[in-house]
This record gives structure tokens, C-alpha cells and sequence, in this order.
């Protein structure tokens, strides 16, 4: 896609829209590093053995350069490379300010999560896309468990995303639960919409709401009768993406896509 555009649009920090070459939206991409917390006033920030990493020995980055710090919270602000060694960047930080990039509703999905680097392309995929929150559901047909470890290398691939794509705020990543424990807890959050992506499912929201959303997505093999007949009686809406039976990742970009862009 870099090679054949000829510009693109950047938010920078004071919010305006720029239009960037090829050549500086690769260097907008790659000068983001996540930093947290930042300090309120600006000051000195100490970059931990990724970003280090990343800026030492990917980007090359030399002192006295200017960088973009992020927080995961919503915060940003530029940087100078003060300092160098072999396991911490030193930077001196302006103060940073609030720069939203995030969708107008929010988005929380629960995800019967597919196997190895099909659920770390996801993540990545949802990040971009600006989900708030990703819940990993165990359901009855589920085939492999969610582990720990797992979830560390989701977290790390969140931050890679949201450096990529200029999102301030981190994707959360909850810890699994199982898919009936949470069709209930759920359903005691109010003002939450609440549907359960079912290929015979209704076609459509409706008229939709300005209020938060929560998505279902089962496994492979689907959630079954058990599953669903409980989240109906909690209140959950079945709803279709399309007549064809759509693989998780697909299913999960979808609602992302038709729910809150
Ligand atoms: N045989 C399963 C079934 O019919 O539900 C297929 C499961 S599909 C591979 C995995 C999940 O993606 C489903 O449980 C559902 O939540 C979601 N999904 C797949 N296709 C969909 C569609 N057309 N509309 C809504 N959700 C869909």
C-alpha cells in the first residue's frame, strides 16, 4: 500500500489532518513508542527493553532525534533522544496531551478465540480497527484453551498495532471467561447492547443506538443450543453478518466494521 500511494493522512498532535509523502508516512508509522505513565508536565521517560529495542536496533534512531511518545491511555507527545545504553532509551518529553482517535461508541467483543497466529492476526486486526475491549470466551465446543502466555503475546501485539496505526489507547485484553458467565455478567452492565453474531441470527440491528455494544462470537463449531437459549433469556440479540458461514476472524472483523465505523 506505501509503495503505490502517493500521500495519506496524518493526525498530528494539535488534532489537524496533514497530508503525508510515502516516505514520511513510513517515518509516522515507525516513530511511535509506547511509553507509561508519562509524567503530566513533561520530563524525563525511560523506554523499556522493547521499545528500546525497537528504536535502537529496528529504527535505528540516533541522539537528539525527535520521537512520538503514547501512554495506552489516550495521552501523546513528542520526545528528544537524550540517551542511549545497551538496555534503556533516556528521553526528554514535552508535555503530553490528550489525542483521540477512537470510535464514537464503544465496542467490547467476546471471542471463542481461533488457534495460534490466527488469533494474534486477529488482535492485531481489531486493535487497528479501534475495539476497546477483547474478552476471550471458553465456550461447551471449544477445542483449545486460552493460556497466560498467550495473552502476553496479545498484549505486546495490541502495542505494535496501536504504534502502527497511531491509536493512543490500548486494546484491552480480559482474561478468559467462560461464554455463560459472561452472556450473564453482562447482562447486569446497563445501557450495554448486547448481541450474539448467529448466521440465523436477525439481518440487522435495527435503528442503532448511541449506547455501548457487546458482541458474541463463537467457535468452529458454533455456540451451542445450551449457549444460546441463555443468552437469549439474558437479553443477548442474535444477529447475521450474511448468509455464508463466516470463520471467526472474518465474523469478529465484520461486527467490528458494521457495528461501530
Ligand atoms: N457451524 C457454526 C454455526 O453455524 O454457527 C459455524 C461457526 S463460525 C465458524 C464461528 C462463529 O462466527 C459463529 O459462532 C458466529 O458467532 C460467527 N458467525 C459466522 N458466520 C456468521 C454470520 N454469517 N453471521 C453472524 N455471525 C457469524
Amino acid at each position: 500500500m506505501l509503495k503505490s500511494a502517493t500521500h495519506t493522512d496524518c493526525i498530528e498532535a494539535n488534532g489537524a489532518a496533514v497530508k503525508l509523502s510515502p516516505t514520511q508516512t513510513l517515518a509516522f508509522m515507525t516513530r511511535r513508542y509506547f511509553a507509561a505513565p508519562l509524567p503530566p508536565c513533561g520530563g524525563v521517560v525511560k523506554l523499556d527493553a522493547d521499545e528500546t529495542h525497537h528504536l535502537t536496533k529496528v529504527m535505528r534512531v540516533k541522539v537528539g532525534e525527535t520521537v512520538t511518545l503514547f501512554d495506552g491511555e489516550g495521552r501523546q507527545c513528542d520526545a528528544t533522544v537524550e540517551s542511549i545504553g545497551r538496555r534503556d532509551v533516556i528521553c526528554l518529553s514535552q508535555p503530553p496531551a490528550p489525542t483521540d482517535h477512537e470510535n464514537a461508541r464503544s465496542l467490547t467483543l467476546g471471542i471463542a478465540m481461533p488457534k495460534g497466529d490466527r488469533s494474534k492476526d486477529l488482535i492485531e486486526r481489531l486493535t487497528e480497527l479501534g475495539v476497546n475491549r477483547v474478552v476471550p470466551l471458553h465456550c461447551n465446543r471449544t477445542q483449545w484453551p486460552v493460556t497466560e502466555n498467550a495473552i502476553t503475546k496479545w498484549q505486546r501485539v495490541v502495542i505494535d498495532a496501536c504504534k502502527q496505526s497511531g491509536r493512543n489507547h490500548l486494546m484491552e485484553i480480559a482474561p478468559p471467561v467462560r461464554a455463560a458467565q459472561w452472556f450473564g455478567d453482562s447482562a447486569h452492565v446497563e445501557n450495554v447492547m448486547r448481541i450474539i453474531a448467529d448466521p440465523s441470527g436477525a439481518p440487522s440491528l435495527g435503528s442503532p443506538e448511541a449506547r455501548p455494544l457487546a458482541c458474541a462470537i463463537g467457535p468452529e463449531g458454533g455456540f451451542d443450543a445450551m449457549e444460546m437459549d441463555a443468552a437469549k433469556q439474558l437479553g443477548w440479540h442474535p444477529v447475521s453478518f450474511g448468509s455464508r458461514i463466516l470463520r471467526i476472524e472474518t465474523a469478529s472483523i465484520v461486527a467490528a466494521i458494521k457495528l461501530v465505523m
